[in-house]
């Protein structure tokens, strides 16, 4: 049977399934997520936590997570308390539950594409209307036309991506400053997705600093991107105390599984080793952006652990399947004449530098 001949809303109907490929390929470098495993320290350490959780397995949770939720708000400084901090099954999930209060039937949320394509898909699975803001050709968000976007359409949620993804380039607070304002004065919740901001430049300011003057500002942030934990599934925003109050009207019971909350206070006590593995990222990515501008391919500057480039000629369908013929799985985002490469290890980055390069001459000598 079709799913589309069971009784599902009308507005699904339209929607096609988040669908980034999983496919077993030697270099995974498609869904930004870290090389490096956790370090064998955290694995032993982690073995334990989850061990000691197992023996009170038949209780709930704590409902609350309030001592995940702390070492969270340690974590994030900048004055941050338990109070600010909220978790949930990775930032997906968080963004989820910010749409389920603040977003909904005859309300909307505007994002400026490209961006993170679950934003969108989160909206309208939230029976939230979704509006397409733009981005200029460079990918940056010009602050007086997002302003007008907001006046024009006069949203309940606003998202901002910092670093971008698919783009990678980080926001100058300037801009998120005037959007927050905007946003505060047609009454809309302000997200900034920060889920890449520990690889950004150095300098760069998180929106977190802006999070006392503006009680509409929600910070989100995940643990798995830098921290190496896409597996635990475990992703928190920072906002004001208000904010957080109201997501408890849509959170499911106890939805942080005692596992889960072990496992990510455990990797709070390896943050230093785990953002270790940052600096070694953030090289290849570098590295990734000086070989393919050295290429004449034009590279869009990074802030993040990968890197969104264009491709000569334009067929970036070609070359994705000429670079997966090589063992090298990249990440067609469905702009064209754009690819985006996660930065691997060194020697997934040679891999897929050297792949790149073989491809690019075949389909050279192909035209
Ligand atoms: C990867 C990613 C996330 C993380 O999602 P999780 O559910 O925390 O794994 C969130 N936002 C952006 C922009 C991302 O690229």
């Amino acid at each position: 049977m079709d799913y589309r001949d069971l009784p599902i809303r009308d507005d699904l109907r339209e929607l096609t399934p988040y669908g980034a490929p999983q496919i077993d390929v030697p270099y995974p470098l498609n869904t930004n997520e870290n090389p490096y495993g956790p370090p064998p320290e955290l694995v032993a350490d982690l073995a334990e936590a989850v061990s000691t959780a197992a023996t009170t397995l038949n209780r709930y949770p704590d409902r609350d997570a309030t001592d995940l939720r702390k070492d969270l708000a340690d974590y994030l400084g900048h004055g941050v308390t338990v109070r600010n901090v909220w978790a949930a099954n990775g930032s997906n999930e968080v963004l989820q539950q910010i749409l389920q209060v603040f977003g909904g039937p005859g309300r909307s949320a505007i994002g400026f594409e490209p961006s993170y394509s679950m934003h969108r898909l989160i909206a309208l699975a939230t029976a939230t209307e979704w509006i397409s803001g733009l981005r200029e050709g460079d990918y940056t968000l010009d602050a007086a036309k997002a302003v007008a976007a907001i006046e024009r359409h006069q949203p309940s949620v606003v998202f901002l991506t910092s670093p971008n993804n698919p783009t990678g380039t980080a926001m100058d607070l300037d801009v998120i400053r005037a959007v927050a304002k905007a946003a505060d004065q047609v009454g809309a919740m302000v997200v900034v997705d920060e889920a890449y901001f520990e690889f950004a430049r150095p300098g760069t300011p998180s929106a977190l600093t802006l999070l006392p003057e503006n009680p509409r500002l929600i910070v989100t942030r995940t643990m798995s991107k830098a921290f190496a934990m896409a597996g635990a599934r475990v992703g928190y925003l920072a906002a004001d105390p208000a904010v957080i109050d109201a997501l408890l009207l849509v959170r499911l019971p106890y939805h942080l599984s005692a596992l889960t909350q072990a496992a990510a206070r455990t990797a709070l006590k390896h943050v230093d080793a785990l953002l270790g593995t940052v600096d070694a990222v953030k090289a290849q990515r570098d590295r990734i952006v000086a070989e393919l501008t050295a290429l004449g391919l034009p590279v869009v500057p990074s802030d993040a652990n990968f890197v969104f480039f264009g491709v000569p000629g334009g067929d970036q369908k070609a070359l994705w399947q000429k670079v997966l013929g090589h063992g090298v799985l990249i990440r067609d985002v469905g702009i064209p004449g754009m690819l985006r490469v996660t930065a691997g290890t060194e020697s997934e980055t040679t891999a897929f530098l050297d792949a790149l390069k073989e491809s690019l001459a075949v389909m050279e000598g192909e035209s």
